[in-house]
């Protein structure tokens, strides 16, 4: 079959990766030149694990790992309220858990992939047709590609959701209040105020975190509410932003501002999820981020692409029509999907308390999560893969 994926990410790589495994014609189009490194630090586990492992990348994976020793919770002065050793955490789920940079884990992907799939860097549709034996992509460079199957891979702002589905921009899109920044910064001065563990500062609605990274560089992660939605954001516009949140406080956080403005990969966005209520559409169909963005509230991003990207190719390979394949892997997963997306908004208040009382509550919780005898009663909410 020959299939073509828009979007070279964590979905679209793994996706052609278990295509190419079953004999499949891929191409795979990526808008940008060159694979993105911008992103924060991403907590790998559940299924998006056991696809990895079925993957045969664990050695990868240890490799891009970072040896984490403890989360540290700050106060503003720079003192340390608490902190939870990083093994106890893993303990949570069965040691089966990595912290790697999320552009790290594209790298490993495409090394999986470079040698048997067509990547068309720089490439992009501009307009998507299909008849009842193909679907056919014109390419921005005029081109035209005619494929069996055509996946949208192209995360959150999909623009195969736009062309195949005739969607009105954001009509998937679920704003669910806050917006966040990552960037990395190279200066000594600010790694030398920071040890090996990833430091949080959190007030009302308003969370920073610092962490070190390889080449003796320092990553930041910051989360804030904001109102509404507010469209295209320059990256002016969002340094000036995160003053404005962030300027009062102290500890670090002066010298990680005033470090934004040289930074390196700048990362800026909204948290959003997307609720497509169809996912296919005769020979079109999504996965990862572009139908099923539970957001960072839900921690799952990456390995819930993978375990998208994994279910429908084992759908395509188990399933004797492409329209009964591309039933059953939307039958997988989409309710569940939806489940951990309502469960991600509920947790939203955990993950970034709105007041000082619910900062404390959140704390007593996060101690006691690592508390022997705990573990029987966290249940992480997570899809299950096809046998
Ligand atoms: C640069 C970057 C940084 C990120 N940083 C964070 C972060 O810090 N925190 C967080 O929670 N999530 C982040 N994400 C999102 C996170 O990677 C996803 O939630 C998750 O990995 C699911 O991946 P995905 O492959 O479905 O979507 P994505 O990771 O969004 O990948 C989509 C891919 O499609 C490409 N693409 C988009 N439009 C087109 C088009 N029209 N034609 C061709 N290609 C297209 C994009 O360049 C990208 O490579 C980031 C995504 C990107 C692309």
């Amino acid at each position: 079959m020959d299939v073509c994926i828009v979007g070279g990410g964590i979905a679209g790589l793994t996706l052609a990766y278990w295509l190419s495994e079953k004999g499949d014609n891929v191409t795979v189009l990526e808008k940008s030149s060159s694979l993105r490194t911008e992103g924060y630090m991403i907590d790998f586990f559940g299924p998006g694990y056991e696809v990895a492992e079925k993957m045969g990348l664990m050695n990868e994976l240890r490799n891009i790992h970072y040896p984490i020793d403890s989360l540290v919770f700050m106060k503003n002065d720079g003192e340390k309220k608490y902190d939870i050793p990083y093994p106890k955490l893993r303990k949570l789920m069965d040691d089966k858990h990595f912290n790697f940079m999320r552009g790290d884990l594209e790298s490993v992907l495409y090394k999986q992939v470079k040698n048997r799939v067509n990547v068309k860097f720089d490439s992009s549709p501009v307009s998507i047709d299909q008849d009842d034996d193909h679907v056919y992509v014109t390419l921005t460079d005029e081109s035209t590609l005619t494929s069996d199957l055509l996946v949208g891979a192209d995360g959150m702002r999909s623009s195969v959701r736009s062309l195949a589905f005739n969607e009105t921009f954001n009509n998937s899109i679920r704003y669910i209040g806050y917006y966040t920044a990552a960037y990395i910064i190279d200066d000594p001065a600010v790694l030398s105020k920071t040890g090996r563990s990833f430091y949080t500062y959190s007030e009302p609605g308003a969370q920073v975190s610092v962490y070190p990274i390889r080449g003796n560089k320092v990553a930041t992660f910051f989360l804030y509410t904001y109102p509404e939605q507010q469209g295209h954001v320059t990256q002016e516009r969002a340094f000036h932003q995160l003053h404005e949140q962030f300027g009062h406080m102290n500890w670090i956080v002066p010298d990680l501002l005033k470090a934004s403005v040289d930074a390196d990969d700048f990362y800026f966005d909204e948290v959003s999820q997307v609720e497509l209520p169809e996912w296919r559409n005769g020979r079109i169909t999504f996965v990862g981020d572009s139908c099923q963005c539970v957001s960072l509230l839900a921690g799952q991003g990456a390995s819930m692409a993978m375990a998208g990207a994994y279910t429908l190719a084992k759908s395509l390979e188990n399933q004797t029509d492409l329209s009964t394949a591309l039933a059953h892997y939307e039958q997988s997963l989409h309710s569940d999907i939806e489940a951990l997306q309502r469960s991600a908004r509920k947790f939203a208040n955990y993950f970034l308390p709105d007041s000082w009382w619910r900062i404390y509550v959140r704390d007593v919780l996060t101690r006691a999560s690592v508390l022997p005898g705990i573990r029987k009663f966290v249940n992480f909410k997570t899809v299950r893969l096809p046998q």
